[in-house]
């Protein structure tokens, strides 16, 4: 069965909100959800033949969609739809129900085949509604990925399988930060495949005020130790730092430190994201540990405390009643400044002076900042001085060439092409243009050849796209560019 579960993207997203359970429960015997979806795998299997089964990437709905299937499924070959489980959805004329949250399949016949496609129906009400009134909040919103999962154990040693590890740790975060009241969101609750880019784009969508991701990692060493934490953005550093801190604290595990990289998860969620790689599999000392109980508490109180600081100190929530601004007794007299700029009225637009360009209000004020003229950006510094060259604007870069123009789309500098979106800023991580995606690095530089993110393998030709549905050096690349060694 491993084969069928492993050509199926499985587009799962399971919230805390959202009950797995009653799934388990309306079975008679207790199985785990990829058990239920293994069931009915076999059932479909047996009932169609195991050669006329194409299996499709997944469908995610909410409870209550009603959705045109000749639309969304673009294959004129279906000559008719059907559900496998009519309590979940059910088809009517190529429209498809929802009836209840689940997970079923659904099937669609040709003259020769049938095409399979999981379908996830999640609960509307307990996803979205509660999240999406977020001005008069009230709690914080916490996303927790629980890494790997279903056909992707991620890494193993002495006897633990990352996968079920990373669960274990990731549910009693779950569960401590209930207790805070907090309402907590997660990519998976049982044993499925979640990609890690649905798993991205879904936090975004659920838009939280942090993000974390639970891994444990392995080295070919298997004297390698130690708890390491990954952050991509600018904004994620503090946030990771009181995280990290109270890892090691707890602990006690060797600190391998609080780094800079590209992990997708980190590196497309919005808000603040952190990595943490709890311990090695591959050293017995620490895989005995993270077996333990009493340690897994520890690191997942590290993890909720650090979070609740965070929280704390960066999220203001609104209890409701506004609060009175205080009003100061005394009122200072606004700060004049010593030698206040004197205007020159007769300067006016682009001036050079000092070896630089300046720019004039019609008053005779220098602009500092963003400036358009002539339908063009300029950024003027402090000074007033026109910026040439990359400048990091509220952790963003932006590339002026000579002339001081904003510089948008792909641009060579040293051999390097960088792609700047259309407000300038600099892009790093995947972008799509064109129908092709592109890898540009945390430098921005992007990346040709073999790149490695989060575990998985994806080949970028020279011109910077990446390669989908080829073999490349021994390596099979599926259509989401992932590259398995044949
Ligand atoms: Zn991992």
């Amino acid at each position: 069965m491993k084969k069928y579960i492993k050509i199926i993207l499985l587009l799962i997203f399971i919230s805390v909100n959202l009950i797995v359970t009653p799934i388990i429960k309306s079975e008679a015997t207790e199985l785990s959800s990829s058990e239920v979806t293994e069931k009915q795998l076999e059932e479909i299997i047996s009932r169609y033949g195991e050669e006329n089964l194409i299996f499709e990437n997944g469908l995610i709905l909410n409870n209550g969609d009603e959705i045109d299937l000749s639309k969304v499924i673009n294959n004129e070959e279906i000559i008719e739809f059907s559900s496998n489980d009519d309590s979940i959805f059910q088809v009517e004329d190529n429209t498809l129900i929802t009836n209840n949250e689940g997970v079923t399949f659904l099937i669609g016949k040709s003259d020769s085949k049938y095409y399979v496609f999981q379908v996830y129906v999640a609960d509307e009400a307990a996803t979205i509604a509660n999240l999406s009134e977020d001005d008069k909040r009230d709690h914080y919103v916490v996303y927790v990925d629980a890494g790997h999962g279903g056909k992707d154990p991620g890494t193993s040693g002495n006897g633990v399988i990352e996968k079920e590890l990373n669960l274990t740790i990731a549910s009693k975060i779950r569960d401590k930060l209930k207790n805070y009241g907090v309402n907590v969101v997660m990519n998976r609750e049982a044993d499925v495949f979640v990609d890690f880019k649905d798993t991205a784009a879904h936090a975004n969508s659920v838009n939280p005020d942090v993000f974390v991701s639970i891994h444990n990692n392995a080295s070919t060493s298997s004297s390698a130790n130690g708890i390491e934490t990954f952050y991509t953005k600018t904004i994620d550093l503090p946030y990771g730092k009181e995280i990290h801190n109270r890892l090691i604290e707890y602990t006690g595990a060797k600190d391998r430190g609080l780094k800079q990289d590209t992990y997708y998860v980190t590196n497309h969620t919005t808000m603040p994201a952190v990595l943490v790689e709890g311990g090695f599999l591959t050293n017995a000392e620490e895989a005995n540990k993270l077996k333990n109980n009493d340690y897994q508490e520890k690191i997942a109180n590290a993890v909720v405390d650090g979070i609740m600081e965070y929280l704390k100190n960066n999220v203001e929530l609104n209890p409701g009643d506004p609060e009175v601004p205080e009003v100061p007794e005394n009122p200072e007299n606004p700060e004049v400044p010593e030698n206040p700029e004197v205007p020159d009225e007769t300067l006016k637009g682009w001036i050079f002076e000092n070896n630089n360009w300046y720019y004039y209000d019609n008053n005779g004020v220098k602009i500092n900042g963003w400036l358009k003229d002539n339908g063009v950006w300029y950024y003027l510094d402090n000074s007033g001085a026109m910026a040439t060259g990359w400048i990091e604007l509220e952790g963003k870069w932006y590339y002026l060439n000579s002339s001081g123009a904003m510089a948008t789309g792909w641009i060579e500098l040293g051999g390097k092409w960088y792609y700047l979106n259309s407000s300038g800023a600099m892009a790093t991580g995947w972008i799509e243009l064109g129908g092709k995606w592109y890898y540009l690095n945390s430098s921005g530089a992007m990346a040709t050849g073999w790149i490695e993110l989060g575990g998985k393998w994806y080949y970028l030709y020279d011109s910077g796209a990446m390669a989908t549905n080829i073999t490349i050096d021994g390596w099979y690349i599926d259509n989401s560019g992932v590259a398995t060694k044949l």
